[in-house]
């Protein structure tokens, strides 16, 4: 166990639960007492008031957060999320994750994640616009190519990430895009990254349905989540030939055995900003969703989704966790216990495709040399199946479970890193 106790400004069930992920990972592979209380909290964290005027001539105030968990391995790396749940413990457990993923897949990155307390839905887009662009100008001393480079997470977007890009240029005098990854393609963006994540996500699923025997074919599918990550890997799993049985968003979920339409549920969610409209499957509940009987649940939305209240019903033989931190500590712990015949591609595996694709982004930006899709794609693929294999290895190396093993390689090349850099002064 590390010896300094959190500080209480992070409290939350999301920051305990990567606390005690941390803690047990630290244990088994006896990570040396004087690192552990270093790589575990982060580094700093900043906390803004973002005030903006409203289309109606009023001042809203709103609250965001940054933080940067690791700055050891180069610069910190993770989105920004604009949700009304938004915590500062929730953004520091992310940014945890975000240190293990970049360090699991070996990029020269930390870890970072930020955050805004809003419902996007809520605002005009020039309300949005001018909430964007005041957090980037908030955060500018703590933002850049080499400090921390910011992307969209849940509630974000390649729009938003421009007009963050804007206002950093203007602060330094020119166009400056490798201080932000997911931007439009006139930006600076890179091919592939908007599908990066879901393009991933069904990668490996596809990889380990092969070591499972399971031909694409035979598979059926439930999405939780129907954003950018859920939507990309529904669309990315059907042309693998996979059947995509249920989807869901925050307003409600759809069955269809025949295979629900995904397209025409992507055009649903891009005319109407969700799938209230959708009329492609009967209509069933977040747990019915969770709890279905399938090849396959892509949990793609927030965290704790997989509680130990749901984990007894699961039925599905592979766990593949598109988002960041959806199954609890505890109904992980039952399901290594109880389910060892299910598999599981845990998130910081699973969903690392997007930072991958974003680390190929900020690449391509400071060499102002682009890449096609195919050559980012392939780049990916290769990246995520060695990262893959590394798991694979520790796994059997170690009789870890696949989590386990994900998480002490992210957190021993971390440890790794700080141990080299030793302490100043
Ligand atoms: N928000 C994404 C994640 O959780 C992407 C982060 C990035 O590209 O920096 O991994």
């Amino acid at each position: 166990m590390s010896k300094r106790p959190s500080t209480p400004i992070y409290s939350s069930e999301v920051y305990l639960m990567a606390c005690k992920q941390f803690d047990r990972a630290a244990d088994a592979i006896s990570l040396p007492e004087h690192l552990r209380d270093r790589v575990k909290h982060p580094r700093r964290a900043v906390v803004v008031s973002l005030p903006i005027r409203r289309d109606d001539g009023t001042v809203a105030l709103f609250e965001g957060y940054r933080v940067q968990h690791n700055l050891s391995t180069g610069p910190a790396k993770g989105g920004i999320r604009f949700h009304p749940d938004v915590t500062l413990g929730e953004v520091a457990a992310l940014a945890m994750w975000m240190s293990w993923k970049t360090a699991l897949v070996g990029l020269p990155y930390g870890g970072a994640k930020g955050g805004v307390i809003v419902d996007p839905a809520q605002l005009s887009e020039a309300e949005l616009e001018r909430l964007a662009r005041r957090y980037m100008r908030e955060l500018l001393p703590f933002i850049g190519p080499q400090v921390d480079v910011p992307a969209p997470d849940v509630g974000t977007n390649e729009r938003m990430m421009g007009w963050m890009v804007d206002t950093y240029s203007d602060h330094v005098g020119h166009l400056a895009p490798a201080c932000i990854t997911g931007k439009p393609l006139s930006l600076g963006g890179s091919q592939g990254r908007r599908e990066a994540t879901g393009a991933g996500v069904a990668y490996l699923i596809a990889r380990y349905l092969e070591d499972m025997r399971v031909p694409m074919a035979e598979a059926t599918v439930a999405i939780q989540g129907f954003g950018n990550v859920g939507g990309e890997a529904a669309l990315a799993l059907v042309r693998r030939g996979a059947r995509v049985v249920a989807i869901s968003d925050f307003t409600g979920g759809y069955f269809n055995a025949g295979g629900i339409d995904v397209a025409k549920a992507l055009a649903c969610v891009a005319s109407t900003r969700s799938l209230a409209a959708f009329d492609g499957g009967e209509p069933i509940t977040n747990e019915q969703l969770l709890t279905l009987d399938c090849t396959v649940l892509v949990p793609a939305a927030l965290e704790r989704v997989i509680t130990p209240e749901i984990a007894p019903r699961l039925r599905c033989r592979l766990l593949a966790e598109a988002a960041n931190g959806p199954t609890t500590f505890a109904a992980d712990r039952w399901l290594e216990e109880n389910r060892p015949d299910l598999e599981i591609i845990p998130d910081v595996l699973c969903n690392a495709g997007g930072v991958i694709v974003s680390y190929f982004e900020w690449i391509q930006n400071l060499e102002n040399y682009y890449w096609t899709r195919d050559e980012v794609l392939e780049k990916l693929f290769r990246q995520l199946e060695q990262a893959r294999e590394a798991v694979e290895r520790q796994r059997a190396k170690y009789k870890f479970s696949r989590r386990l093993a994900a998480q002490t390689l992210g957190i021993q090349r971390v440890a790794d890193a700080k141990a080299a850099r030793g302490l100043y002064p």
